[in-house]
């Protein structure tokens, strides 16, 4: 049968049948991701119900000081008598990497452009900066109290998903949310230093070899690590996010690609936009996604062979609408 878009009364109708929910998001999850799952986990318990994070990588070493990020749990499986599950910013099952999931009542809440109605009940808004705005919605229709500690996980995926709010789509909505948030509790200064300035050594070694590794073609800039660069580096695969950002941070650079060399030889590839052009389309063509302005997908290899076709794309890809 084929899945519709739904509402955010849809999604509360929904939570309003159900006791016990499990809640996810995507595997590698980023900042939105934990952030948004660990706020509607705290959401959902303020609504008289049992919930769970359970995450398939658990959660990145930046986001542990998260508040009730030390409950989440760290599963390749969803035990558990869970009757329904709750997926945010997350396009398929699939891309949550969790079996035991398909059993239960699917509700899907994500802003992503690229974003399909997979789940039962399917609430995508492309308009939301980041699910952690869909998810503020959600608490506020519920007649839900923003915590200090649902705050706080609320600004920090809206922070880091925003680009500390530069990327494209920031506008004075966003402003707005953030102000309801700091209102109720999170302090943006604490928020702040518990993701930009807790790098590990590693990661911060594994930049300095990805900048050696830069290249400028026009207004494409791309750099790229290796497996074995990593393992020198100290730095695990979380290491790598946001390391794209400062081959976009170059003048005249209009798009920025970032690969990264996976245990099997292929590649993970993270895209980014300054905004002229769409990056969305681009991690499509190779069966990932995302946003206009940032996106990701998967990439045969040889590094010279994926950096051809990734670069090849972009060259070719559309301009945003
Ligand atoms: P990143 O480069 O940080 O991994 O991802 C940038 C954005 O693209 C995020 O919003 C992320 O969810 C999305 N994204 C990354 N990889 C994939 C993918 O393989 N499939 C889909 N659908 N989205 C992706």
């Amino acid at each position: 049968m084929e899945k519709r878009h739904s509402s955010v009364e849809d999604v509360l109708r929904q939570i309003g049948q159900h006791e016990r929910f499990v809640l996810t998001s995507h595997a590698r999850p980023d900042g939105d991701a934990v952030g948004s799952a660990l706020a509607c986990c705290q959401i959902l318990r303020a609504m008289g119900k049992h919930a769970d994070v359970v995450l398939h990588d658990g959660v990145p070493r930046i986001y542990r000081s998260l508040p009730f990020a030390d409950q989440v749990l760290q599963s390749h499986r969803v035990l558990g008598a869970y009757e329904a599950a709750i997926i945010l910013e997350c396009d398929s099952i699939h891309r949550t990497r969790l079996e035991g999931l398909e059993d239960r009542v699917l509700i899907s809440i994500d802003h992503h452009v690229s974003g399909r109605p997979f789940a039962d009940v399917n609430w995508i808004d492309p308009h939301a900066v980041a699910t952690a705005e869909m998810v503020f919605r959600l608490a506020r229709e519920a007649g839900v109290k923003f915590s200090p500690e649902i705050a706080t996980c609320l600004y920090t995926a809206l922070m880091t998903d925003t680009g500390s709010f530069m990327f494209q789509g920031t506008n004075e909505n966003t402003f707005a949310l953030a102000r309801e948030l700091v209102l109720a509790g999170a302090d943006p200064a604490y928020c702040a230093r518990g993701i930009y300035f807790a790098h590990s050594v590693g990661k911060i070694r594994l930049l300095g070899e990805a900048l050696r590794n830069l290249s400028v073609e026009g207004h494409i800039g791309y750099a790229w690590v290796t497996q074995k660069q990593m393992e020198r580096c100290g730095a695990i695969e979380e290491d790598c996010e946001g390391l794209v950002n400062y081959v976009l941070s170059i003048g005249g650079v209009e798009v920025a690609a970032f690969f990264r060399e996976m245990p099997e030889g292929r590649y993970r590839v993270s895209l980014r936009s300054k905004g002229k052009l769409d990056v969305a389309h681009v991690a499509e063509s190779f069966g990932g996604g995302g946003h206009e302005c940032a996106s990701g997908c998967s990439v045969d290899g040889p590094l010279a062979e994926a950096v051809r076709q990734v670069l090849f794309q972009l060259r070719r890809g559309p301009s945003v609408q």
